[in-house]
């Protein structure tokens, strides 16, 4: 409630500065308004000052441009009424002045004129007057006016202090999640370091004659290792794909290759576990999209884990299908069609019961809680998997039953590059000596012979397929004509060999070309010593591409494509011998990569830091300098820029970072400072053996300082 004891008006005077008269106003709740009334009239004035105080306003006068100024500065003012012609400064000037003032800019001026003439209008408006009013004066619409002003004003300045407190509140998060994430990146590389020393030596130990228990010992350390790895990832990507950070490559990739790399990866433990995996695209889906290749796989490798993890028997099927969303622009070439290519991981295992769907993406939750859990694994996969599909502009769910098995669908939408639909993949597709060849499947499992006649007829093969061995000579002996058969190796009753064996008997299949499929690393040793001639021996999964090289080899002579092999090539045989530094300042770490290097043929020196690093190279040459970053004394980025700024590029040694940091952009930030590659650590030995097979040795070598400097030795 507000209330006047007495009023006294404040006068202005530009000469003297000095208030006149003051009005006093008393409240009890609430803040009341100061208003700003400036006349050269002060009749007028006056009357808006009476006008304005029966408005319950507090009121400050001021009877030209220059004590308004002043007025305005040292009263603040809530709102300034300002006649608009005055002697000296007129109201439109002294409006302009007043908004260059601190608070000029957030205080309405409402401007009082006589004159109705659009150009002072406009001009009123142009030097920041929020309003104006003719005279003569009407006084209800002044007062509405008056009163509508403040109350905007007010409003602004509710809305300022909103935003200034949300944008204190933004700079409190984005510092906190740049802390989360340096703690994460420092997280990250402390754990990285030591697991190195685990995974790298548990995988020499495991290389070395261990009786059955240590081997079981050492086996399960390794594995506990790996799963902290896969657990550190996970959380790492997570929290990247919570704060925004995931970014997505664009470029081409064939479906296939990612689906069979895919396949590569867990094809062994499918193999161990005796279950039968294999993948089946439509022949629509294009052979080339525009996506992460990366991602995509680590979707897959989740759901197809997932799948052999908790599918006792039976099988895990990959199917990849697709559809048009966009057709390509006729008129414009380079506007390529949209697809949506939709991917279902298919698995016979314990399925999930339906109330527990819901808690299936979530982070961190898996379908059985309980404490003593029968199945590893962190519950963050299915939760990352989601995510990214989400950001691939897609969406993932799932269909099971318990006990039957669960089938994962996810979908992404993708552009396709305009060479595989200008051309498309034709290899994979057609072939004129496939035509109406007559060819024998025989394969137990019903989805995998399924998949292979579907792929035969789509080739314009005639394919007849069966389930047993028994059953193949039976339709062998009914139909005298078959151009090849392929055949299973591992079938109930009869297996593939004995099966081969059989059919090499009837005179006239003696030449039938077969083609066996085996489960990865099994019973390689049987095949061997079989005295069939096989014409391919392929692994399981069956590549679509493989099954074609091996079919063209057959039927159209073709040379066999070295995908087509049946013994895994070797690969600890280094292709040229490289010197090597490695620059590594951790004891352990030095024995993990040293003894990995040689185990794949290459010896390395070991500098313990940058500074090192420099000395080494210009006393000895060397191909290769193996960097970690964090090193004391000069760190791996500074020495690499180091070696950049002293060595020409022909006599200077390829770098790769070798590296605990495994952040999003560590990779490019190594790249930019000059490295020529980058693996992280944990380092695995398939990954050294790649990056080190695209090193070549130096072309000539840097003219060297002849008083060698003391070396580092190191006994191993
Ligand atoms: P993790 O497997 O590491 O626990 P995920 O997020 O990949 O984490 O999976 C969460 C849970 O979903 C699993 O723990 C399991 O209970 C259930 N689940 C996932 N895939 C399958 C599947 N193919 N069959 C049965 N249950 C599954």
């Amino acid at each position: 409630m507000v209330y006047y004891l007495c009023s006294r008006l404040h006068k202005f005077d530009s000469s003297k500065h000095l208030a006149k008269k003051t009005m006093v106003v008393f409240s009890t709740h609430r803040h009341i308004p100061l208003l700003l009334v400036v006349d050269d009239d002060s009749v007028v004035r006056s009357m808006l000052v009476e006008n304005l105080i029966q408005e319950g306003y507090d009121i400050l006068e001021a009877e030209d441009g220059e004590a308004a100024l002043i007025a305005f500065q040292e009263r603040k003012p809530d709102m300034v009424l300002l006649d608009g012609l005055m002697p000296n400064m007129d109201g439109l000037e002294c409006c302009a002045q007043l908004k260059q003032l601190p608070q000029g800019q957030e205080t309405p001026v409402l401007i009082i004129t006589g004159l109705e003439e659009t150009t002072y209008v406009d001009r009123a408006f142009e030097v920041g007057a929020e309003d104006y009013i003719t005279k003569p004066i009407h006084w209800a619409v002044l007062r509405q006016r008056v009163r509508r002003l403040l109350n905007q004003s007010q409003l602004n300045r509710e809305l300022k202090e909103q935003n200034r407190l949300l944008e204190q509140a933004k700079q409190v998060a984005e510092a906190a999640t740049r802390a989360k994430s340096s703690f994460l990146a420092a997280m990250s590389h402390e754990i990285r370091t030591p697991m190195n020393g685990v995974i790298g030596m548990t995988g020499l130990l495991l290389d070395t004659e261990l009786d059955a228990q240590q081997y079981e010992f050492v086996n399960t350390i390794r594995n506990c290792g790996d799963t902290l790895l896969t657990l550190i990832n996970d959380i790492l990507d997570f929290s990247k794909i919570e704060s925004g950070k995931l970014e997505l490559e664009q470029h081409p990739f064939n479906i296939r290759d990612c689906i069979e790399a895919t396949l590569d990866i867990l094809a062994p433990k499918a193999a161990e576990q005796g279950l039968e995996l294999a993948y089946f695209v439509h022949k629509n889906v294009p052979s080339s999209i525009i996506g992460d290749p990366t991602r995509i796989k680590q979707i897959l490798v989740n759901l197809v884990g997932n799948g052999l993890k908790f599918t006792p028997q039976g099988e895990v099927i990959v199917k990849i299908t697709s559809h048009l969303v966009h057709e390509a622009s006729k008129n414009n070439p380079a506007i390529a069609p949209i697809y949506e290519i939709k991917f279902a991981v298919s698995d016979t295992g314990i399925g999930i019961p339906g109330d527990k769907f819901d808690r299936l993406f979530k982070a961190f939750s898996q379908v059985d809680s309980s404490t003593t859990r029968n199945y590893g694994g962190t519950g963050l996969g299915l939760a990352i998997s989601r995510r990214l599909v989400e950001i691939m502009n897609g969406k993932m769910w799932v269909e099971s039953a318990e006990e039957y098995g669960s089938t994962f669908y996810f979908t992404i939408t993708s552009q396709v590059t305009p060479l595989s639909y200008a051309q498309p993949n034709l290899k994979l597709y057609s072939s004129s000596c496939f035509q109406n060849k007559r060819l024998l499947i025989v394969e137990d499992n019903a989805t995998h012979r399924k998949i292979l006649k579907h792929q035969a007829r789509s080739w314009g093969m005639i394919p007849s397929a069966v389930a047993s061995g028994v059953e193949a000579l039976r339709l062998l002996e009914l139909h005298d004509h078959f151009d090849l058969a392929i055949l299973d190796l591992h079938m109930p009753e009869m297996n593939g060999l004995e099966l081969a064996q059989k059919i090499s008997q009837i005179p006239r299949y003696q030449h039938l070309p077969l083609i066996i499929l085996s489960a990865l690393g099994v019973n390689s040793a049987d095949l061997e010593k079989s005295t069939v001639n096989f014409a391919a021996v392929l692994s399981k999964p069956v590549k679509q591409s493989h099954l074609y090289d091996a079919l063209m080899q057959i039927l159209d002579n073709q040379p066999a494509s070295d995908q087509v092999r049946v013994i895994p090539q070797d690969i600890l045989a280094p292709a040229h011998q490289l010197r090597i530094l490695l620059a590594e300042d951790n004891p352990v770490n030095q024995k993990v990569a040293i003894h990995m290097l040689k185990r794949i043929g290459y010896q390395a020196d070991i500098a313990i830091n940058g500074a090192e690093v420099l000395a080494k190279l210009r006393v000895s040459p060397y191909d290769v300098v193996l960097m970690d970053l964090h090193m004391p004394k000069l760190d791996g980025m500074e020495a690499t820029r180091r070696i950049l700024a002293e060595f020409p590029p022909d006599c200077r040694p390829q770098i790769i970072a070798m590296t605990a940091n495994a952040m999003e952009g560590d990779r490019e930030e190594c790249l930019r400072a000059g490295m020529n590659n980058y693996i992280t650590k944990p380092v695995k030995i398939e990954h050294l053996v790649e990056v080190l097979s695209c090193c070549q040795p130096l072309a000539s070598y840097p003219q060297l300082v002849t008083t060698p400097q003391p070396q580092i030795s190191y006994a191993l």
